[in-house]
């Protein structure tokens, strides 16, 4: 048996945040797959499973989902076999019932900023990934001209994951024929600890100066805090700043400074950008995130500061 949830009922039930059931299920913690719309799916006996490790009184009344409608269930003669689009391990959607998720309504390419550049159009994406039309999808480039903005999905009224769909697609993709600078940048960034392999020495060199300028022209006694232990704050930096616009880091230390805000730069692993988001690199993306997650602890931060 079968029981399907949304993220949000789920948070809600084991009294966790959303984003702590969405980490679950990407780390396998919880054994779900993505389903139609914003669902996911796990087998009965792992939510039982899950509600006994936590509990929890399991819901009386799971949503029981119907096996897919067969040509001859639905009353129909036909010599073609149902069309079957599941089993493998390349095929985006396990369920061909999927399929009648989506309206073909197009009021997701009616939301997309960039639909209809080079025949971009979400719902043909959509369609071409129900109809396991998987190959030619990882061959395009549509899913790379794709800013991952979800405006579509915003606008979806079936709540089709069309974003998930975009990064799986990209996943997909051999790693050397990833377009752009994006998987070198991931590759740097787990060699060297950030997108554009600046050293440590020179970063750091940076940092003081800039921190030395800031306190002679308008932070008296400013000083930059690296790797400063028990800080509220710990602050991630867009390599591209100490790559090319160093002195826009001095408008963020200038409001902490006014705010008396207590907060650090830590010394290694710095990079707050982290495009195994958007090159659909999970192993890169954790690993990345795994070594920011290190630094809150070992600098025993409260709170985490982004710059994207
Ligand atoms: S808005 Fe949703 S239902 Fe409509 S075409 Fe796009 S994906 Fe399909
Ligand atoms: S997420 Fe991609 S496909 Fe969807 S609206 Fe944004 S750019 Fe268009």
């Amino acid at each position: 048996m079968i029981y399907e949830f949304r993220v949000s009922e789920m948070a809600e039930e084991f009294g966790v945040h959303r984003n702590t059931i969405r980490n679950w299920i990407t780390s396998g913690a919880i054994k779900a797959k993505p389903g139609p719309g914003k669902q996911y799916i796990m087998k009965r006996k792992d939510y039982l499973a899950l509600c006994e490790k936590f509990g929890r009184v399991p819901r009386a009344n799971p949503v029981k989902r119907p096996a897919p409608a067969t040509v001859k269930e639905k009353g129909v003669e036909s010599a073609v076999p149902p069309l079957v689009l599941g089993g493998s391990e390349r095929t985006l959607y396990d369920d061909p019932s999927w399929a009648d998720a989506c309206l073909t309504c197009g009021t997701c390419a009616s939301a997309c900023p960039i639909a209809g550049v080079d025949g971009l159009d979400p719902r043909k994406i959509v369609r071409m990934a129900f109809l396991g039309l998987e190959d030619d999808l990882v061959v395009s480039d549509w899913v790379w001209k794709c800013t991952m903005c979800s405006k579509c999905e915003e606008a979806c009224p079936m709540n089709i994951e069309l974003v998930q769909l975009m990064r799986r697609i990209r996943s997909r993709r051999e790693r050397d024929k990833v377009p752009g600078p994006i998987h070198k940048g991931v590759t740097m960034c787990l060699e060297r600890g950030n997108n554009l392999g600046i050293p440590k020495d020179d970063f750091l060199f940076l940092l003081e100066d800039l921190g030395e300028e800031l306190a002679a022209e308008s932070c008296p006694g400013f000083v930059t805090p690296i790797d400063k232990q028990g800080a509220r704050i710990l602050v991630t930096v867009n390599s591209k700043e100490p790559f090319g616009e160093p002195d826009d880091m001095k408008w963020w230390w200038k409001i902490f400074y006014a705010a008396g805000e207590s907060w650090t730069i830590p010394s290694e692993n710095w990079e707050g950008v982290n495009w195994g988001l958007f090159s659909g690199d999970d192993q890169a993306m954790k690993t990345i995130v795994g070594r920011v997650v290190n630094n809150m602890r070992r600098l025993n931060c409260k709170a985490l500061l982004l710059p994207e």
